[in-house]
């Protein structure tokens, strides 16, 4: 359950929607929304100006394109003359924006000022040249197929947009949702909230389509924030929290705790013995179970192949069984790998006899220390346990000493 909400419904929901939710409860009170009003054009560029700058001072392309992409809309409708002027280049925008959206959200980050970089931004001004030929050149017939309804979709009232962005708009939500759930995280649920929000502007709502593209723009600008601040503060191989994550919750800490540093027992043997991958599948197995700790311990990755227990507000005497408990389910697991030892798909005719081979069994030492006495700094805490797992190495390790 608590899996099932750290990992698809926290980041669908954070930070994109609860934006989206908290300025439609705004846009609901006339009252805010005329204060807004002339504000609004002002709000989007600024956003607008944050996502370029950082898309492009952290190669984020996505970002970039994306909010490329909006600005590049918002031009085009607000130069477009009001009646069916406007109305052509809504719909227009209308198809075009959400598929792009699509497009964008699928991409691998390659960088701008690549030649695919190149060729991303030379696909928005095709369209741009395109749009503007169209309008140009063949108004009445762009106008009449874009406002054709063969395709007959079903329509809801609240709904005014043409079946054309319609249908656009249900095939980038449906491509926006697939890439979500096959790589749930902030940025990719933002484009989901993003497109939401581009949708409730171009649905008939004139009056303040400024500000809901700057809510997309921001949804995006936030959600790259939210994927810094979690590169920043997670281990990119164990999934842990990092060093830099301990370091502040140290800070935070009342004036009852226990610290346990875990080490693995002769780690670098599966380094030589077996290679690099294969200690870094033992280092992500042996975070996997470190993670589960009860007792209301915290895991992080300390560095290398050392990791730290942080119990606020328990005594050692508390944490010691909670920790003897987790190094015999440690050297009771049996750690399956994967590639060098195992096919990755089960054999047809599996051998008589289950070999051996792909399971390795792994130990760790811990150290332990609680705050008190001397002890008053984390420094020192964080000291004493880190003697404290020198001691249980030299008592012949896999044990846990304090
Ligand atoms: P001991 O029982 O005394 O702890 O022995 P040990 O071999 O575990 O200790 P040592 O500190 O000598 O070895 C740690 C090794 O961990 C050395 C380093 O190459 C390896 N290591 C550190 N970080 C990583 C990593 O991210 N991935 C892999 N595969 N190896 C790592
Ligand atoms: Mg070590
Ligand atoms: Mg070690």
């Amino acid at each position: 359950m608590r899996t099932f909400f750290g990992t698809l419904l926290y980041p669908f929901f954070f930070p994109g929607g609860a934006l989206l939710v908290a300025v439609l409860i705004l846009l609901s009170q006339p009252a805010w929304l005329a204060s807004l009003r002339p504000v609004q054009g002002f709000i989007l560029w600024i956003v607008i100006a944050a996502g370029l700058f950082l898309g492009w001072r952290f190669n984020r392309s996505r970002l970039f394109l994306a909010t490329l992409a909006l600005a590049v809309a918002e031009r085009l409708l607000a130069l477009a003359p009001v009646g069916d002027g406007r109305s052509l280049m809504l719909s227009l925008i209308g198809v075009l924006l959400p598929l792009n959206l699509a497009f964008f959200s699928c991409l691998s980050e390659r960088g701008l000022l690549t030649l695919r970089g190149m060729l991303r931004l030379l696909l928005i001004a095709a369209q741009v040249g395109c749009g503007v030929w169209l309008y140009h050149q063949h108004f009445a017939e762009t106008l009449a197929m874009l406002k054709s309804t063969w395709l007959n979709l079903p329509v809801p009232a609240f709904v005014s947009l043409d079946q054309p962005v319609l249908a656009s708009v249900i095939l980038a939500f449906a491509v926006l949702l697939f890439r979500f759930v096959r790589h749930p995280g902030v940025f990719e649920s933002g484009f989901l909230w993003a497109l939401a929000s581009v949708v409730l502007a171009l649905n008939g709502t004139s009056a303040h389509w400024p500000l809901l593209f700057a809510v997309a723009g921001l949804i995006l600008v936030l959600g790259i924030l939210e994927t810094f601040h979690f590169m920043a503060f997670r281990d990119e191989l164990t999934g842990l929290p990092a060093r830099r994550a301990m370091n502040e919750a140290l800070l935070k800490l009342g004036s009852r705790y226990t610290l346990a540093m875990v080490d693995i027992d002769f780690f670098k043997k599966f380094n030589d013995r077996h290679g690099h991958d294969v200690g870094d599948q033992v280092l992500r197995m042996v975070a996997a179970r470190l993670a589960t700790v009860r007792g209301g311990g915290r895991a992080f990755r300390y560095g290398g192949e050392e990791f730290a227990l942080l119990f606020s507000g328990r005594p050692v005497e508390e944490v010691l069984p909670v920790l003897e408990q987790l190094r015999e389910d440690i050297e009771h697991a049996e750690f399956s790998l994967r590639g060098t030892f195992r096919p990755r798909k089960k054999p047809t005719h599996p051998k008589q006899k289950k070999s051996a081979a792909g399971k390795l069994r792994v130990t760790v030492s811990i150290g332990a220390a609680e705050r008190g006495g001397a002890l008053k700094e984390p420094a020192l805490v964080l000291k004493a346990a880190d003697q404290a797992l020198y001691r249980a190495k030299k008592r012949g390790r896999n044990q846990v000493c304090r």
